[in-house]
């Protein structure tokens, strides 16, 4: 069974860094070399690998997401939330990361971002280690 991560945002557009609850994940499977898929069962939001060290990054992905698909721009999904589904699916929804010695074998600089696109709301991520 895959493990599941409650995430909890809090605006509209937000990237959550969930990097310590994968990495629990894996070391709760008790597999020390292997591949780790971080899968999002949402069509709103998405998930992705990117610098942690200085949050500016993150702002600058989620302006630069909001200038090229803005919200109300005349879409046909009737539910208003259509750039939601579009930053989605430009994002991706799920990751796969390698695990050697029980670890994420991330770069120095890189974290594990949930990315809300239709906050806020309550999510999940589902972890899959083998
Ligand atoms: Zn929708």
């Amino acid at each position: 069974m895959a493990a599941t991560i409650n995430v909890r945002t809090r605006s509209r557009i937000e990237m959550v860094d969930i990097t310590s609850q994968v990495q629990k994940e894996v070391k709760d499977s008790g597999i020390s070399d292997g591949i780790c898929i971080a899968y999002v069962p949402h069509t709103t939001a998405g998930i992705t690998i990117n610098e942690g060290a200085d949050p500016a990054v993150c702002r600058d992905i989620t302006d630069k997401l909001n200038s090229l698909v803005p919200a109300g721009a005349g879409y046909r999904h009737m539910e208003g939330n259509a750039d939601s589904h579009i930053k989605a699916t430009l994002v991706g929804s799920s990751v796969m990361i390698i695990v050697e010695g029980g670890r994420l074998l991330l770069g120095t600089w890189q974290k594990v971002f949930f990315c809300e696109f239709d906050g806020p709301r309550s999510r999940r991520v589902y972890v899959k280690v083998k």
